[in-house]
């Protein structure tokens, strides 16, 4: 019930084919397993991902020995969820907010993503559970940005730190932490710029802004969460390679899910590169925005 808005495209595509490859076939083989592999793989789960989920389904079909097709969309569900959850720890993965003192968001991701949008979406979501939150405005290089951000402030009642365009970054964060600290902020989130055009500055520049804030701040940032578009697929993958080498991320805002076929992507994150999903972007207002549930997410597939 939870994806039921937003998921109809990935779970259209992704249950018809299975239902129809079900159908197709009545006994399981090795076309069969040849065929569920494509319709994974166009659902973006990612190649190794796949591979590695195929073992798993092999193995079980000849431990509980399987022989009819119908039984397997169990098994598939079942699987899809142990490669989200590696450990049997089900839990859905929490932002780290502190339940004193100020706690720091860093969002980071490449323009367009969604970045601004989220940072609202999360703002809004924080305000009612009674926290009181702020933004900073930390992506001082796109033309809007502090504008759009600010539009957001508005939009949520939560006030904007920010600079002219063009000043330093870790500056505005720094301004943004003291501003938090002298109002007694639950949360303080920080936008960054997100120009990949120019890698390695933006990097050098993400590791300075997280710098100022470790040393500003004990423990913190509490949260860096990268913010990935789903609908740009196994893209999505290598952004977040690249953001992880300059920061330590934990968390991954995965937006436009509801615009996608192949929210398969939020299995092969998790798998390759052992970071959650902590948000799913379910559309453009300031409502929009889920705390992700991979069991939800799974089961809601072949709802
Ligand atoms: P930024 O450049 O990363 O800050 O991206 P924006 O926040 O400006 O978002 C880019 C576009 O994507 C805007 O038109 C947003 O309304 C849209 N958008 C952001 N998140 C979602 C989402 O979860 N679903 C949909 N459908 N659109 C989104």
């Amino acid at each position: 019930k939870k994806y039921k808005q937003g998921m109809e495209k990935t779970r259209n595509a992704f249950s018809g084919k299975i239902n129809d490859l079900i159908a197709r076939y009545r006994k399981v083989d090795e076309d069969f397993f040849e065929e569920l592999e494509e319709v994974l793989i166009a659902s973006d789960v990612g190649v190794n991902t796949v591979m590695d989920l195929v073992d798993e389904l092999k193995m079980e079909v000849k431990r509980q020995n399987i022989k009819d097709t119908r039984e397997m969309k169990d098994v598939i569900s079942e699987k899809l969820v142990a490669i989200y959850y590696e450990d049997d720890n089900e839990e859905i993965e929490q932002l780290n907010v502190q339940e004193d003192g100020l706690s720091i968001i860093l969002v980071v991701g490449v323009n367009g993503v969604g970045k601004t949008t989220s940072i609202g979406k999360l703002a809004y979501k924080l305000k009612q559970e009674g926290k009181h939150v702020m933004l900073a405005a930390g992506d001082t290089f796109r033309a809007g940005a502090i504008e759009q951000l600010d539009v957001w402030g508005e939009r949520t009642g939560v006030e904007v730190i920010k600079q002219s365009e063009g000043s330093d970054p870790a500056a505005v964060i720094f301004d943004g932490i003291k501003a938090a600290t002298s109002r007694d902020a639950d949360v303080l989130i920080c936008d960054t710029a997100g120009r990949l055009q120019n890698k390695v500055n933006l990097m050098n520049e993400l590791a300075k802004v997280q710098r100022v804030i470790e040393r500003e701040v004990p423990d913190a940032p509490h949260d860096v969460l990268l913010v990935l578009d789903a609908t740009t697929g196994q893209n999505a993958l290598s952004q977040a390679k690249t953001f992880s080498e300059a920061t330590d991320v934990s968390g991954i805002m995965l937006t436009k899910l509801d615009g996608t076929a192949k929210g398969g992507i939020v299995l092969a994150i998790r798998n390759e590169l052992q970071i959650p999903v902590k948000f799913a972007g379910m559309g453009e207002k300031a409502e929009d925005l889920q705390e992700f549930d991979a069991h939800a997410f799974v089961y809601g597939l072949f709802a």
